[in-house]
């Protein structure tokens, strides 16, 4: 079979997987809301055997992570030659990250201020309550860097694998020859690992299916009572931050936007389902490379951007703190509200890129600005619906920034086929 064959064979392949999945999808919510219907033993029952399916879909995924973090990204160092292009790459990336961060946070204190969604209902502040200390610098400083080699292969330790991998890939290419030959094998190991998940994405529809009848199942009357106003604040401004400020993202990366939604439409539906950004990682290289992200862009920039570049939990944890401030009926100054936007976009970064990650990292940022550490368990009881929207952005944020920064940085956009 040829070249052009196989990609074709390849592209079919990925049209078809994806309406599988989306039906996935689609059956799911129905099938968990017929079932959300039915007594509490047998809803439990139902839901716990669903949950059980789409985990083990998260679990093999899991197993490679580590992996293939760190031999994308030792691949794609080591394959770009000259050290200032890759400080260039890395230079334009922090920009367009902090960038785009900073501007969800801001949509997510606009949510509050616009939606109010805690204004109908007050709690009062517990007696003995006390504002927490926030994490030190320093804390925060050496959590990117774990102690020793096993911590390297937790999912949350990514931050350390992916400094480990960049200096691994850098040292590579100042050996010289023999360095490019450690660059093939370490290109070949990473193919092998994206080859792995291929065989996995089998079982996705059935992984999207469960979690989806699951998520329904458990969390489907939430949508409906005293927590609604909160999700329709999250989503309409998620969305909003996905179909306009993404869409300026690609435009100025010089695509057409409807063909990076129609790329971007496997990894956000993966995301809203499995709730990781680790999780997604192959699934959004794949649509990258579709798109004609070149290797040595995506291969850096992914990676990085789904441990630290999280528009969606940023969002989230903004909106979250003004939620929070209302139902305490706590007035945030405009001091507050900037300082609120910064420690946002630090939690952001700092969130590991795994199920409940942003709500737990929710504490650093309501103890930033001295909001009760109570906010955590309200919002707990719908984190994985806030998780499934928050997760589907940061995936999708990723990827319009890997093509804004190809073009900053002057590679182009290698189309791979004719649309
Ligand atoms: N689950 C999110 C992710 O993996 C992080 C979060 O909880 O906000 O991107």
């Amino acid at each position: 079979m040829g070249a052009s064959e196989r990609l074709e064979v390849g592209m079919k392949g990925a049209r078809i997987l994806l309406i599988a999945i989306a039906l996935g999808f689609i059956l799911g919510i129905a099938v968990g809301y017929v079932i959300s219907m039915t007594p509490v033993p047998t809803k439990t029952l139902f839901a716990s055997w669903f949950k059980a399916f789409g985990d083990i879909f998260v679990r093999l995924i899991r197993i490679i992570i580590p992996l293939l973090i760190f031999f994308t990204i030792a691949a794609a160092t080591s394959s770009i030659a000259s050290g200032r292009r890759l400080g260039t790459i890395l230079v334009v990336m922090l920009v367009v990250y902090l960038g785009t961060s900073a501007l969800a946070a801001s949509l997510g204190v606009l949510a509050g201020q616009v939606f109010t969604p805690g204004a109908m209902v007050t709690l009062d502040v517990p007696k003995d309550y006390k504002p927490p200390s926030p994490p030190s610098g320093v804390d925060v400083l050496l959590s990117f860097f774990q102690t020793d080699f096993n911590s390297l292969l937790a999912v949350g330790g990514s931050m350390t694998m992916i400094i480990f991998a960049i200096i691994l890939g850098v040292a590579t290419v100042l050996l010289g020859e023999e360095g490019r030959r450690v660059a093939y094998y370490l290109s070949l190991a990473s193919k092998t690992t994206i080859s792995f998940v291929r065989v996995v994405m089998y079982y996705a529809p059935i992984a999207v299916f469960s979690y989806a009848a699951w998520l329904m199942i458990s969390y489907g009357p939430a949508m409906l009572g005293a927590y609604a106003r909160f999700l329709m604040s999250q989503y309409s401004l998620s969305i909003f931050h996905l179909v306009v400020v993404y869409s300026i993202l690609v435009v100025l990366g010089g695509l057409n936007p409807l063909k990076y939604f129609r790329a971007q439409s496997t990894p956000f539906l993966i995301a809203f389902t499995t709730r990781s950004s680790a999780v997604t990682l192959p699934y959004n290289m794949e649509a990258a490379r579709s798109l004609g992200v070149p290797r040595e862009v995506y291969g850096l920039t992914l990676p990085l951007g789904a441990t630290v570049n999280m528009d969606g939990t940023a969002l989230y944890q903004a909106l979250s703190a003004v939620f929070i401030a209302q139902l305490f009926g706590l007035t945030l100054t405009p001091y507050h509200i900037s300082l609120l936007i910064i420690a946002a976009m630090i939690g952001s970064v700092a969130t590991a890129a795994i199920p409940g990650g942003g709500t737990i990292m929710l504490a650093y940022v309501l103890s930033v600005i001295g909001l009760p550490l109570e906010g955590i368990g309200i919002m707990l009881v719908i984190d994985p619906i806030t998780d499934a929207m928050r997760t589907a952005i940061n995936v999708s944020g990723d990827n319009a920034s890997a093509i804004l920064i190809s073009r900053l940085t002057g590679y182009k956009l290698e189309l791979l086929h004719k649309p």
